[in-house]
């Protein structure tokens, strides 16, 4: 999917509006009526119609008719409501180009206005292997307030408190800057992952850093879990820069031994491969085994000194909850129980900034059933005749309910609302004024 910023630019206050109360209706809808946005973003003459057909042109919005008239947020509609924040709090005034492609994630150069460039990075749950989302969705399936644009939020908010906690306790990670819904920027990383590597000339130091780092973590109370040559940044000093924490979990999981040995085993494999270091591997899952070569320790889970508590008191203050932890974490371990931390071209992941969109058009009935999964027609939708002629439809009816002459009235394909609403609307009109 395209981020195109340039569109940002035309969008109005009102645009904004009728964007943010899409937003607030999906807190309890997965595909938000019509009635209830309008009646949310409140805004004169039916205007919130006219709006919906704009943001439609734009992809910001999906349209769904399946059991009622409604709308849900693209991802791109969402990136842009995450983005106007962030300009809004002075974190960056402009977008750049696009520097990376994650297996659920958009890596973007932001500049902010004293020319500081930044790394946001925009994380889409559900851009997986058709396999993974499956076994997603077959966990959401029993938890109906879960949407894609949730759990990307949550995915921004942990990678967020693990860096600024990992910062704060002096790992070599990105200065976390602010996150937003699913948005997260931090300081630019001034080098390559190491994948992209093909010669370094201490690989033996850079070796031992990478490893020390898996340990001290571990004596941390963390495993990061996805620790491999995509998540592992070197400059042209040989200086490494960890990334990508979304996936880390405590070392008193069930699992933890498990993913320890994995992220080990990871960093051993590609130097033996890329830069031919020697050194036996340790193939025993036994602790009890007899190891490895004269120059290189295999780090034994059960040997480390591991301080627990890291975790909760550092993270809760970086606003992740226990509760957010273990919604995520559920849902995480649907990936790691695949056994998946595949280095991620395994999963047709991206060197040169080209992401292969297999995925969701696997199984496109399901597709239509999960908020921000992107769908292909949505420029179709924006032409089609019928759509058009109901919003306006709509639009007419709500003018002619606002003059008091005609009651609003619903038909059969629209949504009613059979309960009263006025706080929730009252703390969305609250947040609206901002705007
Ligand atoms: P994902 O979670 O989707 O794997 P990553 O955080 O690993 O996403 O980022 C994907 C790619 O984006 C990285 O391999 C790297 O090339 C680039 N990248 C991520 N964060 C930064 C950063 N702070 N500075 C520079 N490049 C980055
Ligand atoms: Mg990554």
């Amino acid at each position: 999917m395209k981020l195109d910023v340039d569109v940002l630019r035309y969008l109005s206050k009102d645009d904004f509006r009728v964007l943010t109360a899409v937003e607030m209706g999906m807190r309890n809808h997965e595909v938000v009526p019509s009635e209830l946005i309008d009646r949310i973003a409140c805004l004169k003459h039916g205007g919130t119609y006219k709006v919906l057909k704009n943001l439609l042109k734009h992809k910001l919005l999906h349209h769904d008719s399946s059991k009622y008239d409604g709308f849900r947020l693209t991802y791109l509609g969402y990136d842009f409501l995450a983005i106007k924040t962030m300009v809004n709090r002075g974190i960056f005034t402009g977008v750049g180009r696009q520097i990376g492609v994650g297996k659920e994630s958009d890596i973007f150069e932001v500049v902010k206005e004293d020319g500081t460039v930044l790394a946001m990075k925009l994380h889409r749950l559900g851009r997986v292997s058709f396999r993974a989302v499956k076994s997603k969705r077959d966990y959401l399936r029993h938890r109906s307030s879960y949407n894609w644009l949730y759990l990307s939020r949550l995915a921004a908010l942990k990678e967020f408190a693990f860096m600024k906690a990992l910062e704060e306790h002096g790992f070599p990670v990105p200065n976390a800057v602010d996150c937003n819904r699913h948005c997260v920027v931090m300081s630019l990383v001034r080098g390559y992952p190491l994948v992209q590597v093909k010669q370094l000339q201490n690989p033996g130091t850079a070796f031992e850093t990478i490893l020390g780092l898996v340990v001290r973590m571990a004596e941390h109370g963390l495993i990061h879990c996805d620790f491999n040559e995509f998540n592992i940044m070197i400059d042209d000093d040989e200086k490494i820069t960890m990334i990508d924490f979304p996936q880390m979990v405590s070392v008193s999981h069930r699992n933890a031994k498990m993913y320890f040995d994995r992220d080990v085993e990871c960093i051993f494999k590609f130097f033996k491969k890329r830069f031919n270091l020697s050194f036996e591997e340790n193939e025993d899952e036994s602790d009890d085994s007899e190891i490895d070569s004269d120059e290189v320790c295999w780090p034994r889970f059960s040997e480390i000194k591991k301080v627990s508590g890291f975790l909760d008191k550092e993270l809760a203050a970086s606003g992740f909850t226990g509760k957010d932890q273990e919604d995520f974490e559920r849902n995480n371990n649907l990936y790691l129980q695949e056994g998946d931390n595949t280095p991620e071209h395994e999963h047709g992941q991206i060197e040169h900034g080209v992401v292969e969109e297999d995925r969701l058009e696997d199984n496109p009935e399901e597709e239509s059933s999960q908020a921000g999964c992107e769908h292909d027609s949505e420029a179709e939708q924006v032409e089609n005749p019928e759509l058009t002629k109901r919003l306006s439809k709509q639009r007419q009816r709500a003018i002619q309910a606002a003059r008091g002459r005609k009651k609003s009235s619903t038909s059969r394909t629209m949504y009613s609302d059979k309960g009263g609403r006025s706080s929730y609307k009252s703390k969305i009109q609250k947040q609206m004024s901002s705007w």
